[in-house]
Parts: C-alpha cells; structure tokens; sequence
C-alpha cells in the first residue's frame, strides 16, 4: 500500500531531499539520510538524501535570481500561480491526505482536513492578490500627496513542525508567493516525504503554466543548515514553528541580525465550563480538542477548568467518552479509528514521563495512563485530575494526549486559571450567560491570540489570524491581514506644488 502511494506521488523508496530550482534535484548523496517512520508500525516507509552545503548555496543563488523576476511581477498574476497550485491540491487530495496520516499518524480525515486547509488558503491567497492595500493619508503641507505602499520583502525561510507537515508551509507559502516573494522550506526530519510531495504538485502546476520557481526545499539531517537559514541576511524573513524551546533560540538568532521573525510556538489551551454549560457541546469540544491528532497539535486541550457545581458530572460523563475513545485507537488510515499512535517513540516517553511525574505532584489518573502494549506509539488518551494549575506539570507542554482537569468557583478565578501559564495560544469558554461570555473576550478576559465561545481549543479555520502570546510567540499566520508578515512597507510623500515646504513649519532660509 505504501509503496503505490509514494509512486501515485512521484517519491520512491530513496529520494533526493532538495529542490534546486529549474527542474532540477540534487544528486547529493553524502551529506546524510533521513528517515521516514511511520509512527503505526516505526518501520521505515522511505529515505530522503539530505541538502548539503552546496545545495544551500545553489538554493539561495537560484531564490534571489527567482525573486528579481517575480517581485515586478503583477500581484494578480502571482494569484493566479497560487491558484493553479490550489487547483492541483485538489486532484490530489485524497493521495496527500494519505501520506499525511501515514507519516505524521494523525487520522485519514485529519490528513485530508489538512490539505483542505492548503486549498482553503491557496483560495483565500488568490483573492488577497488583488487585496494588497495600503493607506493614502493627507499631507500637512499643501501640493503635497502621502500613501503607503507594500513591497514584497525577498526570500522567506520556512521551518516547520512535524504535526501540521503541510498545511503550517501553504499558510505562509501561498501568502508569500502572492506577496512577491519566494520561499525555501525546511521541514520537520521527521516529516520529508510529505514535503517532497507537496512540493512536487505545486512544482509541476507551475511548470506547466510556465511560472518561475516560487518554492525551493532543503532538507537537514541535523540543526546546521537550518541554523544556517536562521542566521542567513539574505532571508529577511524567518516563519519558524515548532517549539518554545527552539523558536526562542531561533528568535533570538534572527534579531541578533536585525531580521524578521515569525514565530508559531507551543500552546497549553484551556477550556472553562460555567455552571450554565451546554454539556451536549462541551463534552465532543473537549474530547475532540484532547484526543483528536493524539495530543499533537498546538491547539490542543491540554486543561479543563470546571465550575465545581458540575465537576463530578463532567469529570465521570468524560471518563466514559475516553473509554469509547479507547477502542477505536489504531492504524490511522483505517477509517474506524478516531486516534493514532504518537509520533515517536520519544514522544511516548515523554508522555510516560509527565504521566509520572503528575501522579508525584499529587495527581489522580482518571483513565488512560499508558502505553499500549502493541507495536507503534500508541498511548491511551489520559485525563489526571487532583493537581493545581500552578503545578510544574500542568504548565508544561506534553505534546500528547493528555487533560488535567481542575475546579473552580469563580468566574475570575477561572480566568486567572486559564491565563496562568507561559503559554498564550488557545482558549475557550462553554456557557450560556452572555455576560459570561464577554468577561471572558474582553480586556481583562483571556490573554490568548485564540478566544472562543461555546466551540473548543482546537481546529482553527483559515480566515482568522493564527498564533499566539507570551511562550506562543507573537507570530500571526494564515487570514486577516496576516499578509503584511510577507511584505516591506513603504511611506511615500509626493511634491506636486512649486514650492518646498517642510513638515512640522520649520523654516530653513538659504
Ligand atoms: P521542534 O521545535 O522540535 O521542531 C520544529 C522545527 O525546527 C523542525 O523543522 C526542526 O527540524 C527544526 N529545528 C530544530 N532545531 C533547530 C534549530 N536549532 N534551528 C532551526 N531549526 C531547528 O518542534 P516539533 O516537535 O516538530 O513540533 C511540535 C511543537 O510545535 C509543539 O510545541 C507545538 O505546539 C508547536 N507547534 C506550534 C504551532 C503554532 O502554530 N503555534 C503549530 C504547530 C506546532
């Protein structure tokens, strides 16, 4: 089965992991191999050469040539490349959407919501490039005229995380590209095959419209070139997503140079439940924010914060949920299976890990807990209760599944709860008082870049600005006007008068 799918998408069982422009991939052989594992089974489903030195020189050499003819190019032209990559998205989505859940282990569903996420923002891109405004503002001084204007910024270095392999690169890709810039992507080490994939569609619905070359990859066998990219000042731009404790030295790196950063970084997302919660809405939102992708995604409910007046309704009603849950964990690709293995096998010991370390701070594991006793990552969904917001544990990220479920008894004291943690991705509220409601979206309300009400942590839609506060990052992705990220702005003031005068009525007499 995997070996017809890599073939249905133009990848063998060893591959060249660098795209280096005008058609061509590296033969680079030397410069180490990645493997990808699929997490069902931690066999290896196929190797990917990694990019050496001169690769990278070759990559940035052919980017800039790349960029000097698309940043002139018209804006709606570059929509319409954008959308030609959409179209191909399409016709592959079923096949993409697989490798997705092959590599990455999320669900078969998952995967193909993340290519519909591609396409949705390819969409969303392709309007934008006719959307690319700027203000015209009054001048103070008279026959004079003041606009703004924004110019494509150059090259844009993508990183990405392993959890969301494609959809996090079309979120800053296709913005990018209808921006006037070009894009060169690292993606996770333990995601390259569905990187190559993707690449290789949008590659070919370019090529046979005759566009230039808008997307280069690079793949890393360890952190050098990658550091390499951060520290590049011919990558004005660095979009970084992966973790708190990579993006701050990324970030960090990047300002050291005077360059821009985009940060997307880890979450710990809280769900409130009021006394007046719709349990019938709460308990799916919760189960689907906890469990859905195991625990993986940067959205993911992490705490639950009840009113004590139904905490041992919900508490027992979520109990019994997670167990139905427990007999439908398995290979992703089958379509009965509502969760998947984790990643890694690291990534199970870092849930065994904080599972222990709960239980040491005083937790009670309500269910879950464990490993399953099979081959692959598998873990059973876990709920601990008994620890306090402010334990160690509990303002950490275990990137699994994982909910630590706490009471409450005032609205102020849940809210304090929900900010209390480094972290400022994610964060909803279940009630039916209105009032309610907008305490907890107002300024003193919840401190994250994502507030709902009455739907869950998990599962943005495109059109919103994606990202986060605090540990999260501060980077804004995907709708709004999350564009601006990709582009240099410009003030213009424009004499039309016959004489000279300067702002602020100083007076300069020759
Ligand atoms: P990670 O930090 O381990 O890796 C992210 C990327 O950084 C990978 O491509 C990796 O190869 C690269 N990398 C590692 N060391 C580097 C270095 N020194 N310099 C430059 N690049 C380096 O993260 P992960 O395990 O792949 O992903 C999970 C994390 O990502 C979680 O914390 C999750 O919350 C976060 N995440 C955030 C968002 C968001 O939008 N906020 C989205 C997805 C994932």
């Amino acid at each position: 089965m995997s070996s017809e799918l890599l073939q249905a998408l133009g990848l063998g069982s060893t591959n060249a992991g660098t795209y280096l422009g005008q058609g061509q991939w590296s033969t680079t052989t030397d410069a180490g191999v990645l493997e990808s594992v699929n997490p069902t089974t931690n066999a290896v489903i196929a190797t990917v050469h990694a990019s050496s030195q001169s690769d990278y020189d070759t990559v940035i050499e052919r980017a800039q040539a790349a960029y000097k003819i698309w940043r002139t190019t018209p804006a709606p032209r570059r929509g319409e490349a954008v959308r030609l990559c959409g179209e191909a998205l399409r016709a592959n989505k079923d096949l993409l959407g697989s490798l997705v859940a092959l590599e990455m282990g999320k669900s078969k569903p998952e995967g193909d919501g993340e290519v519909q996420e591609m396409i949705d923002i390819a969409d969303f891109a392709v309007g934008q490039s006719r959307m690319l405004y700027g203000y015209t503002m009054h001048s103070e001084r008279p026959g004079h005229r003041m606009y703004e204007q924004y110019h494509p910024i150059g090259l844009v270095g993508i990183i990405s995380a392993f959890n969301f392999p494609v959809a996090v690169w079309s979120w800053n890709a296709f913005l990018a590209a209808i921006c006037g810039d070009i894009c060169i992507w690292k993606p996770s080490n333990k995601t390259p095959l569905t990187a190559l994939a993707t690449q290789k569609i949008c590659n070919e619905a370019l090529k046979d419209a005759g566009f230039p070359d808008l997307f280069f990859l690079i793949n890393d066998a360890g952190i050098e070139l990658s550091q390499q990219l951060v520290d590049d000042t011919r990558v004005p731009l660095i979009s970084f997503t992966g973790s708190t404790q990579v993006g701050r030295i990324v970030g960090e790196r990047v300002a050291r140079r005077m360059g821009r950063s985009l940060l997307e970084l880890g979450g710990n997302n809280a769900i409130i439940l009021d006394e007046t919660a719709d349990l019938k809405l709460a308990v799916p939102g919760i189960v689907f924010g906890a469990v859905g992708t195991a625990g993986q995604r940067c959205t993911t409910t992490r705490r639950l914060i009840v009113h004590a007046s139904i905490y041992d309704t919900v508490l027992s009603t979520l109990v019994k949920a997670y167990k139905q849950v427990e007999g439908k964990i398995g290979d992703p690709l089958d379509a009965a299976n509502l969760m998947g293995p984790l990643n890694s096998k690291a990534a199970v010991d870092a849930f065994l890990k904080s599972v222990e370390q709960a239980k040491a701070a005083g937790g009670t594991v309500e269910t879950g807990g464990m490993a399953l006793p099979r081959e692959g990552n598998f873990v059973l969904p876990t709920i601990i209760s008994g620890l306090k917001n402010s334990d160690a544990i509990v303002q950490h990220e275990t990137f699994a599944p994982i909910l630590y479920v706490m009471k409450y008894d005032t609205l102020e004291e849940a809210i304090d709860m929900q900010n209390g943690v480094p972290q400022g991705l994610s964060s909803s509220i279940f009630t039916n008082n209105l009032k309610t409601a907008e305490r907890f979206l107002s300024a003193a309300g919840s401190d994250c870049g994502i507030a709902n009400v009455n739907i869950g942590t998990s599962g943005a839609e495109i059109g919103g600005a994606f990202g986060g506060e605090k540990d999260t990052g501060g980077g804004r992705e995907s709708g709004s006007d999350a564009w601006k990220a990709y582009m240099r702005r410009q003030t213009n003031t424009i004499n039309y008068s016959d004489s000279l005068p300067l702002a602020q009525g100083i007076k300069f007499d020759l």
